[in-house]
């Protein structure tokens, strides 16, 4: 049953668990995450990140989503991941999304509020929620300590969340896209002065190769939604290259199999780490 984000993300605050957003750019990558969902009868965000409209049309996508999402009581929400662009969000709004990121996290404070609230604006509109990103999580990750000029502010991120009216707020909290050096710093300081002065649920981004006791004192303190891509492709990827080191690989239908179960595991490991479960 597709749903807006705030269906999932407000219980999940409210009670002191998250729900893992998963990022799909093809067949394999859809059915995993929707198999691993039914097993464990988990809500779950599908999401689709601005760059993959380079690997996978966005239409297309939604259309899968959406049927399977159709085949499960269990609330999914098929969410646009980092998108820049206002126009691809009208798209994406257009094409079925019932949730949407607009980042503007690399522009000056008082941008990315007015581009934010324009976006809250419309999507509102038509039942859509929105998730922006204030502070920066950033995708080059040559650190595993993140300078604290890149945190969120609490005082800023107070103002936003009041201006703009988004649905879910992506804190800057010391994690990085892609994989970690080191074992990450994460500043749970931080997020428990932005949690105690913000009531949405708040979103880690990054959330791959962070430990997890790390994730559950995150969860405890207010993180309702945490994205989770690269250790995902990582153990499909691993399975791979595996199969593909014998000598007859095999048909690509069945390393295709092998790779989505491989996924399916990762995304159940998750799952219950972010039910507190594991
Ligand atoms: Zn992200």
């Amino acid at each position: 049953m597709l749903v807006n984000l705030n269906e999932v993300l407000v219980p999940a605050r409210k009670h002191r668990y998250c729900v893992g957003a998963f990022n799909i750019f093809n067949l394999e990558t859809v059915d995993a995450v929707y198999r691993a969902a039914v097993e464990l009868k988990t809500p779950v965000i599908f999401a689709f990140g601005e760059k993959y409209i380079e690997v996978a049309n966005i239409g297309i996508i939604a259309t899968l989503v959406r049927e399977f999402a159709g085949r499960t009581t269990l609330p999914t929400v098929l969410h646009l991941d980092h998108c820049k662009s206002v126009d691809v969000i009208y798209k994406a709004v257009r094409a079925g999304f019932t949730s949407v990121m607009f980042d503007g996290s690399r522009l000056p404070f008082s941008e990315n509020l007015s581009r934010t609230k324009q976006v809250a604006d419309f999507a509102h509109s038509v039942d859509v929620t929105v998730e922006a990103e204030l502070g920066s999580v950033p995708f080059d990750h040559a650190l595993s300590e993140i300078p604290e000029e890149y945190l969120t502010k609490v005082d800023e991120a107070v103002r936003f969340v009041e201006e703009t009216g988004v649905d879910a707020l992506a804190v800057a909290i010391g994690t990085a896209h892609g994989e970690y050096k080191g074992r990450p710093k994460i500043y749970h300081d931080r997020l428990k002065e932005i949690a105690g002065k913000v009531s949405l649920p708040l979103v880690l981004h990054g959330g791959s190769g962070v430990p997890d006791e790390d994730i559950l004192q995150a969860v405890r303190a207010g993180i309702a939604k945490i994205n989770v891509n690269t250790q995902i492709s990582s153990a499909a990827v691993k399975r791979l290259k595996v199969l593909c080191a014998k000598e007859k690989p095999g048909h690509l239908s069945d390393l295709l199999r092998e790779a989505e179960q491989a996924m399916v595991e990762e995304v159940k490991g998750f799952m219950r780490l972010f039910a507190g479960t594991n």
